[in-house]
């Protein structure tokens, strides 16, 4: 399978590395959304939350403590977490992966 975010997950591709767990893994968004754009991956491959949810609930509670990590050391006033799900809901990478977003102030609805 041809993943990106498994080839990062296994060093093959670079990122910032911003911190890690034993079953998650955060780096920089290369596109970022926001002064703060981490995304949180499970190091193994799920296509979508759903499926990491139903399969895996310790590594989608692992990429929740992560994020909730990295939120606090920069004690982020406040923060959004996304996972998109689907083409239609803009997702682009077909490996589970959260949006961590803060460091500015976040408009509802989102686009
Ligand atoms: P989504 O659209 O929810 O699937 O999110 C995919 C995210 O991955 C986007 O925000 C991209 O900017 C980001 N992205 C794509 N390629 C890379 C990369 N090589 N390193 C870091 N982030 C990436
Ligand atoms: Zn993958």
């Amino acid at each position: 399978m041809n993943c990106l975010f498994c080839a990062i997950a296994k060093g093959e591709i670079p990122a910032t590395i911003v911190g890690r767990n034993d079953q998650a893994l955060a780096f920089d968004d290369i596109n970022p959304q926001a002064p703060t754009h981490v995304l949180v991956i499970p190091t193994s491959h799920f296509d979508n939350v759903g499926e990491l949810a139903l399969a895996d609930p310790s590594s989608l509670k692992a990429i929740f403590e992560l994020a909730d990590e990295i939120a606090a050391n920069r004690q982020l006033a406040g923060y959004r977490t996304v996972f998109n799900t689907g083409a239609e809901a803009g997702q682009t990478v077909f490996h589970a992966h959260l949006h961590l977003l803060g460091g500015r102030a976040l408009q509802w609805p989102p686009g």
